[in-house]
């Protein structure tokens, strides 16, 4: 299995890098053409000004949690109320695709009949207090499907969501039971030291529970987090060995079975097909103009923004949220205000990323960008770097890539 994997990373290695730099891969494999206007180009021409790919709106309710990974700063019951919530998302319900994300929903469920109004159909929970009431709930408010944790083995997971092992086997029941009643589960795996070695034996769990996708991500330094101890985060190696059991394990499952995703915050993979598709319609001319690259994560291109209620301010990013030192505005002053004020925005990290990301660096630079801009940013924010913003991602995953096949 490992063989057939390094097999295929190999052919595409080869056609990737064939021709040792971008530009030269781009001159043999561009297609010119026109570049397809995106859905979200159409609404922003008619609509006069600029669409937010995500909205986020995260509501700072109390969650009974207290979990070692959380990006939220502190545990808070404060809350806003719902009717200004609606009030807000009924004037900014054109600015882009709105999501809630309280805290969590099960401690909030008032506000469940928001998500049909914004259509939305996937929530977030720690799933501890589902029942089969609030599982009905969910449905008769349009929820589709819940995303819940799950970090590997009972003390793995204990150990990381700072909980007692029964809470374990009550999770693992109500992942069942949401499962079973027809809501789709999918599941999120923070890797750390203590959990990176298995993914197999949580992917298997995962499967025999009735968990349809399994998101891979890795721990971040912030919130609760930045009491962690350094060797609490992954190291090159550790990282290394975690992407080979990701990928191993997605050989054994089809995606109908259960989807193992690598989330974007280990930066995009360079060796899928989507690369190719990618050179297939885009030319490396739009590229230099600061083409804004499918790749580029959503922090960078201002399209991905996070209101967090109640104090008011804006995000560039999901995980930011809360977090007030990152802030790059508030919602008194608007969202035009905050994107100008984006410190991740694509204008400010062109050609002046450094190290490994850096434009000389990795042939990847003009259509990446420096994969996890949050990743990034946190690592060495947490390590006291002067300028956090540009610099490299500390894991990437087509870095990792390369690095094992030794090239
Ligand atoms: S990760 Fe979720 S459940 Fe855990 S403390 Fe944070 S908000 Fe609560
Ligand atoms: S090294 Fe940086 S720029 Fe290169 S692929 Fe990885 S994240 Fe992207």
């Amino acid at each position: 299995m490992r063989q057939s994997q390094r097999e295929i990373t190999s052919d595409l290695l080869r056609r990737v890098i064939a021709t040792a730099t971008l530009d030269g891969y781009l001159n043999r494999t561009i297609k010119e053409g026109k570049l397809p206007l995106s859905m979200l180009t159409y609404k922003q021409l008619a609509l006069g000004h600029p669409v937010i790919m995500n909205l986020d709106l995260m509501i700072e309710n109390t969650c009974g949690k207290n979990c070692n990974h959380c990006f939220f700063p502190t545990s808070t019951s404060q809350v806003v109320s719902v009717q200004e919530i609606e009030n807000w998302i009924t004037t900014n319900s054109e600015r882009g695709n709105l999501f809630l994300y309280p805290r969590e929903i099960t401690a909030i469920p008032e506000l469940l009949p928001l998500y049909a109004e914004i259509g939305q159909t996937k929530l977030i929970t720690h799933a501890y207090q589902l029942t089969p009431e609030m599982i009905d709930l969910f449905k008769k408010h349009g929820i589709t499907t819940i995303m819940v944790g799950l970090h590997g083995d009972i003390d793995a997971h204990c150990a990381i969501t700072n909980t007692s092992p029964e809470k374990y086997y009550t999770l693992l029941n109500k992942i069942k039971m949401a499962a079973k009643a027809g809501l789709t589960v999918e599941t999120f795996f923070v890797a750390y030291s203590k959990n990176f070695f298995q993914v197999a034996k949580t992917a298997m769990l995962a499967y025999d529970l009735g968990v349809k996708q399994m998101r891979f991500l890795t721990l971040m330094p912030i919130g609760k987090a930045l009491t962690l101890p350094d060797d609490w985060y992954l190291n090159e190696d550790q990282f290394q060995y975690f992407i080979v059991r990701v990928a191993q394990s997605r050989e054994k499952y089809s995606p109908k079975e259960i989807y193992l995703k690598f989330d974007a915050q280990l930066g995009p993979n360079f060796f899928s097909n989507g690369i190719y598709s990618f050179f297939a319609n885009h030319s490396t001319e739009k590229i230099d103009m600061g083409f804004q690259s499918t790749f580029f994560c959503p922090a960078v291109r201002s399209q991905f923004l996070a209101t967090h209620w109640p104090s008011g301010k804006i995000f560039p990013c999901f995980t930011l949220t809360g977090n007030q030192e990152h802030s790059i505005g508030n919602i008194q002053t608007g969202i035009e205000a905050a994107i100008a004020n984006n410190y991740l925005a694509v204008p400010n990290l062109d050609r002046k990323l450094q190290g490994k990301c850096s434009p000389s660096a990795c042939p990847f630079n003009p259509i990446c960008m420096g994969g996890c801009r949050t990743m990034a940013y946190l690592t060495a924010k947490k390590r006291g770097d002067p300028h956090p913003e540009l610099t490299e991602m500390p894991l990437c995953l087509t870095r990792s890539l390369l690095q094992m096949l030794n090239v």
